[in-house]
């Protein structure tokens, strides 16, 4: 395994990775995919999963993510569960390294995915899942006629307490400054919400309840004291860190670490980026020529795992397609 050159290396195992595998393997460029110690991805934490297309019932992170697997090597992509130490994308083929041996490939994915930022107190561990989650899209339907706090004042908590007004009767949205970091249009849309209150220059320092979540504690920053809001749910929306610190210096990275898809061209409308696939200002290519991105290492925005099994596949087909143009 170690001396061969290999057509692609896919560095994670989360839905982009898996599904780039899947592709790839079917179209018989026998993937290698390193995918890490913990393999998986954010899945493996999760419990039930609703708004993964085609379970109409629901499944469990970790079962889901069996699946996903299971149908990548159905078709020869071959798993590692390794974790990549270092790589060199400075010289062809690419190097990858990854217990202790060297990994020679044409092209590369990257798909190591984005970890959620969280507060980072015992209790808000102990009850994820149970009231405490970083994912309105997901969780919000569990918060039918409920009160919830938002804590963090960016785009994401603006667009999560926004998500949440459909289903909860009351979101307040927790900020540990008086200035928002988000843009001025999901400010303006949060405070026209009828639904939504602020607490602003405030930490949640706790969050309270034994087998669910009954409210947060919180101190304000100006003068020090401190209250406890009665509520069911506490939406954590701080940020993520995308999991890119052996890329750096190999690919362009933005100034929060994601990987930055590159424009080769310089389209001049959103059809013409389309139509010009791989070269185009929408493809999966990064700065570095043959080396490839998938998932929520490059995507801040949608963060789903349907998006990321998206892109996935995105990746996968520009991979084949740059093979073949390589020949
Ligand atoms: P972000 O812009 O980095 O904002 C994170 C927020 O969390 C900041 O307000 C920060 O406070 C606060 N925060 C960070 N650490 C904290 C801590 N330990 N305790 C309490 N508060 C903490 O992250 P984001 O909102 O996830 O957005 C990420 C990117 O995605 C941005 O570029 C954003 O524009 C984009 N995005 C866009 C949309 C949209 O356009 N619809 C939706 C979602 C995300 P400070 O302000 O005090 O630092």
């Amino acid at each position: 395994m170690e001396s061969q050159l290999r057509n692609v290396i896919i560095i994670g195992s989360g839905p982009a990775a898996l599904t780039a595998a899947l592709y790839n393997a079917r179209a018989d460029l026998k993937p290698l995919v390193f995918g890490g110690a913990r393999w998986g991805g954010q899945l493996m934490l999760t419990t039930d999963v609703e708004n993964y297309p085609g379970f109409p019932e629901g499944i469990l992170g970790p079962a889901l993510m069996e699946k996903f697997r299971h149908q990548a090597e159905r078709f020869g992509a071959e798993i590692a569960t390794v974790d990549v130490t270092a790589v060199d994308f400075t010289k062809k083929p690419f190097t990858v390294i990854a217990g202790n041996k060297s990994y020679k490939s044409k092209s590369v994915i990257i798909a190591t995915g984005a970890e959620t930022n969280w507060l980072g107190f015992p209790n808000e561990q102990r009850l994820i899942g149970r009231g405490v989650s970083s994912c309105a899209p997901c969780d919000a339907w569990f918060f039918k006629d409920k009160k919830v706090v938002v804590v963090g004042g960016g785009d994401s908590a603006m667009e999560e307490a926004l998500t949440l007004t459909k289903f909860a009767t009351e979101v307040t949205i927790i900020h540990r400054r008086d200035e928002f970091r988000a843009s001025k249009i999901m400010i303006e849309r949060a405070r026209a919400n009828k639904k939504i209150s602020f607490i602003l220059n405030s930490e949640v320092v706790d969050v309270l309840g034994k087998d669910k979540v009954s409210g947060v504690k919180i101190k304000n920053n100006n003068d020090g004291a401190t209250q406890e809001l009665v509520v069911d749910g506490m939406f954590v929306a701080i940020g993520h860190s995308p999991a890119t610190e052996i890329f750096k210096g190999q690919v362009e990275l933005d100034e929060k670490g994601y990987v930055i898809r590159k424009a080769k061209g310089n389209p001049s409308t959103l059809r013409q980026a389309q139509d010009s696939g791989s070269t185009g200002a929408y493809g999966m290519m990064t700065s570095v020529e043959g080396i490839f991105v998938a998932g929520d290492v490059h995507d801040y925005h949608y963060k789903q795992a349907v998006t990321a099994a998206g892109y996935g596949c995105m990746a996968a087909l520009e991979v084949e397609k740059w093979l073949e143009n390589q020949r």
